[in-house]
């Protein structure tokens, strides 16, 4: 069966940066998702579609079909005062914050004196993303993991 819209894929991958540094990979247990619900980047799951189980491929995805592009805007100066209740603040933590928006994922990526810098991009913002993958299995999902919007069984989402 080839990959199509409410597909579930199961997908052996690396993933490294333009400099070749690995940043994840699915480690010999293969990565199960449902094609076409946003579980993968987009441009990704492009790359995918139409593929069946032994292809293999290797593609590099721009920024903007990945994490997106590095927003500036997303980076503040925060006195650390507003930061309280979270001890041994280091550079490279990753916080949640409340924002008008929801509760946002930042990284701190400075601390100067009582000043703190958090950056809301995800942290592979701006990157061209390398991937190797090799289809492992493609099947159709069952009723409940469309209902859901993800997969269920090995590989897949947490059972719930
Ligand atoms: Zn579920």
């Amino acid at each position: 069966m080839q990959i199509t819209q409410n597909a579930v894929v199961s997908i052996h991958y690396t993933l490294t940066d333009d400099s070749g540094t690995k940043l994840d990979s699915s480690d010999g247990t293969p990565l199960a998702y449902l094609h076409g619900n946003g579980n993968l980047i987009p441009g990704l799951e492009r790359e995918l579609e139409g593929k069946a189980a032994g292809d293999k491929l290797s593609v590099k995805i721009a920024p903007a079909d990945a994490y997106g592009e590095y927003d500036k805007s997303l980076v503040q100066r925060v006195p650390r005062r507003a930061l309280k209740g979270i001890g041994n603040l280091q550079v490279g933590m990753q916080l949640h914050t409340q924002s008008p928006h929801g509760v946002r994922a930042v990284t701190v990526t400075q601390i100067a004196g009582d000043m703190v810098t958090i950056d809301g991009n995800h942290p592979l913002a701006g990157k061209s993303l390398n991937f190797e993958v090799e289809i492992a299995e493609v099947r159709a999902a069952t009723e409940e993991e469309l209902a859901h919007g993800h997969v269920h069984g090995p590989g897949g989402h947490h059972d719930h």
